[in-house]
């Protein structure tokens, strides 16, 4: 087996022994493999152990790998900060994209969304720690957005992103977290239609899967540290 084989197994596990400790059922847990810096040949390898979902964070590099890899069935999940003059070409590339936190993005991405593809999956990112480095929008900010974008026809609002600070141990962890799926339920109550929470990196994700994250998204645990 490859390293990424191996690692990819182990992630797998690990995401259903939290769910059987969590009572939850794994099959509610997207796995994600972000590939950002990493080679075609490492999204092969683990394309060849069965991963469809990957994410990535550069416009210039996605495009590369999404026209360099030949498989159709995989789903694209765009995940970095979106500069709206680039919110064109990541419309027509991506299946999802997971941080959206501007309206005037949302209908860029509506506007140029190819009319044969199928509505992109939208996911508004949430700064669940209000830290003035990080992107994403306040919880009460969340229901506005949402209902605006609702509107956009290209578009389909799945849910909520979030990337909390680091914190060490596990209880922590799951503060933040907590805080999401709240935001996510009020969410859903408006716009039923929301199914996905996308929470839970490397370092985080079984606190993430113990307060209900839908979607953990994967890189160094998979891939390998980044350089
Ligand atoms: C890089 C990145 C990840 C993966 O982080 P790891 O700690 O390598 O698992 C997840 N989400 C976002 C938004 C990222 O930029």
């Amino acid at each position: 087996m490859s390293n990424i084989e191996n690692n990819l197994a182990s992630v797998r596990q690990k995401i259903i022994d939290q769910c059987l400790a969590s009572g939850r059922q794994p099959e509610k847990v997207t796995l994600l493999a972000v590939s950002k810096t990493k080679p075609i040949s490492d999204i092969e390898l683990a394309y060849q152990a069965g991963q469809r979902d990957f994410g990535e964070n550069y416009l210039q590099e996605a495009e590369k790998k999404i026209n360099g890899i030949s498989h159709k069935d995989i789903i694209w999940h765009y995940i970095g900060p979106i500069q709206s003059n680039k919110s064109h070409k990541i419309s027509e590339l991506f299946d999802w994209v997971h941080s959206v936190e501007r309206l005037k993005v949302a209908k860029h991405l509506d506007k140029f969304r190819p009319p044969h593809k199928p509505p992109l999956n939208i996911l508004l990112q949430v700064n669940i720690d209000q830290e003035p480095s990080k992107s994403g929008i306040d919880v009460q900010d969340i229901l506005p957005l949402a209902d605006e974008i609702a509107c956009l026809p290209q578009l389909k609002l799945r849910g909520l992103m979030a990337i909390p600070a680091i914190r060490k141990d596990f209880e922590a962890q799951r503060e933040p977290f907590k805080k999401m799926q709240q935001a996510f339920q009020t969410l859903q109550q408006q716009h039923p239609q929301c199914d996905t929470l996308s929470m839970g990196m490397s370092a985080d994700m079984q606190a993430a899967i113990a307060e209900g994250s839908t979607l953990v998204r994967i890189g160094t645990a998979i891939f390998g540290a980044r350089d």
